[in-house]
């Protein structure tokens, strides 16, 4: 409800918004998308507007697998399911794997949006705590695990921290994964979008046999085309392609086959550095308005992607509270609380920087400096 209270504001144009989880439309690559749109309906019309089958495009499906075999593990594209969005595939996770009272480990805070699609079937969640260098696996003991359906983790650039999980994180939690025989969902939307260095290798590529992990063309193409994908161990893809079906049959045939296109011959990498440095621009106007702004005691992080920041304000203010504020002169951000399963830190927010204009990052960010300054 906060969320759509917000909403409402950032719909009037006087306002400036670091509320939103949108990517920046200047990063969509229109030319690209209306060539391949055009010519899968030239050459393959009928196969591109027919139904067609549950787990995807087989040559997209490939072409993921191929993705993800690079980074170490050998990856088959009879693990790969393509979902409309990644959203999707964490409606279908919660379809395959929780029953009401099932025991959910999230990290602190989480993805507001897996929280949503995971609440539908009414979980009980576990937070895990985490901290500037990811989730902190070393604190995950035999008790949180114990009959766990699964850990859900974003180590890349979280979504709502822009928080990066370290190397030796990530070796902690394949480690406590290994011995506490759990299995995890790795959601990474953003793991491309990094500004001077990629992210250490992922969890699906350290321990493909309990990773199930989500990708997404929303942030490196567009969101508007809803495409995602899913990658598991065989036989859990099999239960998503069957819970899929009953879900809504299959993902646009057109939309995959033009998306392919797109992807064959490797535009991504022309295309996803161009998107790297608009969002570390945008990043660097971000920080350097914090640095000038913020009065002291408020404290944040130096994402190194993505397009989210987190911020602490001093102890006992109430991000939401302040929110108020913020919006009576026109800023908005998203407050922290929503994005906790169980006990919110409320002196935390989100700020989103892509889509604002520098010039109104500064602007926004010197009122949101006054107003944290009471
Ligand atoms: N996971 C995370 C962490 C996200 O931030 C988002 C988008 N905001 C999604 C999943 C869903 O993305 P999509 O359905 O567009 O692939």
């Amino acid at each position: 409800s906060v969320i759509r209270e917000i909403l409402k504001v950032t719909a009037r144009p006087e306002v400036i918004s670091f509320a939103g989880g949108l990517p920046s439309d200047a990063s969509f690559p229109v030319a690209q998308l209306k060539k391949a749109f055009e010519k899968v309906l030239a050459e393959t019309p009928q196969a591109a507007l027919q139904y067609s089958t549950t787990d995807g495009y087989a040559p997209l499906r490939e072409w993921v697998a191929a993705e993800k075999s690079k980074s170490g593990a050998t990856i088959k594209p009879e693990q790969v399911i393509i979902v409309s969005g990644s959203q999707q595939a964490l409606d279908l996770i919660g379809k395959v794997f929780i029953n009401e009272g099932d025991k959910v480990l999230v990290e602190a805070p989480t993805y507001l949006g897996a929280l949503q699609a995971f609440d539908l079937f009414f979980p009980k969640y576990v937070s895990l705590p985490s901290d500037e260098d990811g989730l902190d696996a070393e604190q995950i003991t035999a008790e949180h695990a114990q009959c766990a359906k699964f850990l859900y983790a974003l180590p890349n650039f979280q979504n709502p921290t822009g928080r990066l999980m370290t190397e030796a994180r990530r070796q902690a939690l394949v480690a406590k994964a290994r011995e506490l025989n759990l299995l995890v969902i790795e959601d990474d939307p953003y793991g491309e979008l990094w500004y001077t260095s990629a992210p250490p290798p992922s969890l699906l590529s350290r321990m493909p046999e309990r990773v199930i992990q989500m990708g997404s063309f929303s942030k490196i193409l567009a969101p508007g085309l809803r495409l995602g994908y899913i990658v598991a161990p065989e036989e859990i893809a099999r239960k998503f392609e069957q819970v899929k079906q009953a879900t809504d049959l299959h993902t646009a045939t057109l939309t995959q086959r033009a998306v392919y296109e797109v992807v064959k011959d490797g535009f991504l990498n022309e295309h996803i550095p161009t998107i790297r440095s608009m969002y570390h621009t945008q990043a660097q106007a971000m920080l350097s308005a914090l640095d000038e702004h913020m009065p002291t005691g408020v404290k944040w992080n130096q994402p190194a992607g993505g397009m989210f920041l987190w911020l602490e304000l001093p102890e006992g203010m109430d991000s939401e509270e302040m929110l108020k504020k913020a919006l009576a002169r026109n800023v908005a951000y998203v407050p922290g609380t929503p994005f906790y399963a169980n006990e919110p830190v409320r002196n935390t927010l989100r700020l989103a920087f892509v889509t604002v204009p520098e010039e109104k990052i500064r602007a926004g960010v010197k009122v949101l400096g006054e107003v944290f300054d009471g």
